[in-house]
């Protein structure tokens, strides 16, 4: 099972969050054409967190506020039981969301994400799961769900928004809300609407799949 985070793990959009408070107030508009297709992911991280002045500490401190849909524990356990690999697969940063989990209490997740290194002379950007097929993403969604099937695993996919679209009609089950089920339902792809993750693990607990065939 694969899970985006930022609007769909948890409610917020971090990532923007984080610019709005500690980047430049130039970076809405690297927002803006991110949106819009016209930079891709490791343009607009590099290019906003260039100009972020404040620590990791700082940064951590805001970070420990974010709050996290409260069925994500369940979801955890659920996959857990039945035997499902879980993973977050996020074109955000490691090092947010791994935070933001550990404030939760939530730990050893799998996270596929772009990487932030911060070190004495500054901060370094890394985009481990970049792939040439999904070139506007730091992360390729599509690339992680193949490589699990590719595996023998079926993929379960949960997403909401514009770095979740290339994986649409790619994945075994795909789970949508916001933006990411407008893009399926302009594209006649099947799709399972959701509001929250108590909504797909009620929805997932009704299906029977066996063990060791979600990835
Ligand atoms: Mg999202």
């Amino acid at each position: 099972m694969l899970c985006d985070f930022d609007g769909t793990a948890t409610p917020c959009i971090v990532i923007d969050m984080l610019y709005r408070k500690f980047a430049a107030p130039s970076c809405l508009q690297m927002v803006k054409l991110w949106e819009q297709g016209k930079i891709s992911t490791p343009e607009e991280m590099r290019a906003c967190f260039a100009t972020v002045t404040a620590s990791q500490a700082e940064m951590e401190h805001f970070l420990s506020t974010i709050p996290l849909d409260p069925a994500l524990a369940d979801l955890l356990d659920f996959c857990k039981q039945r035997g499902y690999h879980f993973a977050i697969v996020s074109d955000g940063l490691v090092w947010y969301i791994q935070h933001i989990l550990h404030c939760h209490g939530i730990h050893n997740v799998t996270i596929y994400a772009n990487e932030i290194h911060f070190g004495p002379n500054g901060l370094r950007l890394s985009f481990p799961w970049y792939s040439p097929e999904t070139p506007l993403r730091g992360t390729s969604k599509l690339a992680l769900v193949r490589r699990y099937q590719a595996d023998g695993f079926q993929v379960v996919f949960i997403g909401d928004g514009l770095s979740d679209v290339e994986v649409v009609g790619a994945t075994d089950v795909l789970y949508a809300r916001a933006s990411l089920l407008d893009y399926c339902r302009a594209h006649h792809s099947p799709v399972i609407p959701f509001l929250n993750l108590r909504e797909v693990l009620e929805d997932l607990r009704k299906r029977d799949w066996s063990a060791h065939s979600i990835g």
